[in-house]
């Protein structure tokens, strides 16, 4: 079927990628999940796009036999979470996340039963064994509207982002106790710049993810998750917006409202450090070969899975 091909790591790699991908989707009966930070060839191939609740719940409900999750590992370790009998493929195994790393499982447990009585809230960005010491799993599309479910006299532990913990806080005015884990990616934006892009653009709506810090925080005019983010730019009437989380959402923003203007918020060196490193390690061309290999797997042992089911599915119930 494909004429020519080019070599990658000793092995063939169709010269139209795109096809390949699609037939092998067929062949498979695969789908492909796609977060909104991939680059944009792997978000055009997808068949969904979302942010991380979204992505759960298409992982939730599908019928292929095998999910292709192109983010990073935790996410497609929730799919198999909710899937254990089908085949997750993450195109590089390698594709962690800071944030979930600053929740080591044993120092967590330490910290959990330092605070005896209270419940754990754990974002979805952390690993199966934090996901099993959990009550429940939030993320930052829902994780304002869970808290407010929980009755006033339950003592909470949020983990592990101490950003969108402390957002949480002053949304809700209920106390948290914060286990203090951040996010490279969004801890890096600087404020002063993003004050001096107001200055230049004085009508831009400056849009954010709760993941930054405080100080940053402070200057938008909107706080969402990405589908939020996204949403929000769709309809509001602003025609600029500064846009303060991984790039990686902009493309999708193109396509939706092509006649916006969309500002990247620059990081704090003259780096690319607002690019997560991590959901960047996906390529096209690793995608394929996961596709074609079947390879790599997520696998997971089962007593964690049974157990980092339970907050995931109490998220789904309590988010409908
Ligand atoms: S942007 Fe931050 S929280 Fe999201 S995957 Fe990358 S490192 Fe993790």
């Amino acid at each position: 079927m494909f004429t020519s091909a080019i070599a990658h790591k000793n092995q063939l790699i169709p010269q139209d990628l795109f096809a390949a991908i699609e037939s092998l989707k067929k062949d498979l009966n695969a789908i492909i999940l796609a977060h909104y930070y991939q680059e944009s060839d792997i978000q055009d191939i997808a068949d969904y796009i979302g942010d991380s609740l979204e992505l759960s719940r298409k992982a939730a409900n599908t019928n292929a036999d095998v999910i292709v999750f192109a983010g990073v590992h935790f996410m497609a370790e929730t799919a198999k979470i909710l899937n254990p009998h089908k085949l997750v493929l993450l195109p590089d195994l390698e594709a962690g996340c800071s944030l979930a790393d600053t929740c080591p499982p044993k120092e967590f447990a330490a910290f959990k039963a330092a605070h005896p009585g209270h419940i754990v809230i754990s974002y979805i960005n952390c690993s199966a064994e934090i996901k099993a010491m959990s009550d429940i799993i939030c993320t930052s599309s829902n994780a304002v509207k869970l808290v407010q479910q929980i009755p006033e006299s339950q003592p909470i532990i949020f983990a592990p982002d101490r950003n969108l913990g402390r957002y949480v806080m002053q949304e809700t005015g209920r106390d948290l106790v914060l286990w203090q884990g951040a996010c490279i990616v969004h801890e890096n934006f600087s404020e002063k710049k993003i004050v001096q892009l107001k200055i230049q653009h004085p009508q831009a709506q400056v849009i954010a993810h709760p993941e930054c810090e405080e100080p940053v925080l402070r200057h938008a005019d909107f706080i969402g998750s990405t589908s939020a983010l996204l949403n929000f730019v769709q309809q509001n009437s602003a025609q600029e917006f500064i846009v303060v989380t991984e790039p990686g959402i902009i493309h999708q923003m193109h396509k939706k409202a092509p006649d916006k203007e969309l500002i990247p918020a620059p990081p704090i060196s003259n780096c690319a450090c607002n690019e997560c490193p991590f959901m960047k390690l996906n390529t096209l061309e690793k995608l394929y070969l996961a596709m074609k290999n079947k390879s790599p797997e997520i696998t997971l042992s089962e007593d964690i899975r049974v157990r980092a089911l339970k907050p995931i599915q109490r998220m789904l119930e309590m988010s409908k």
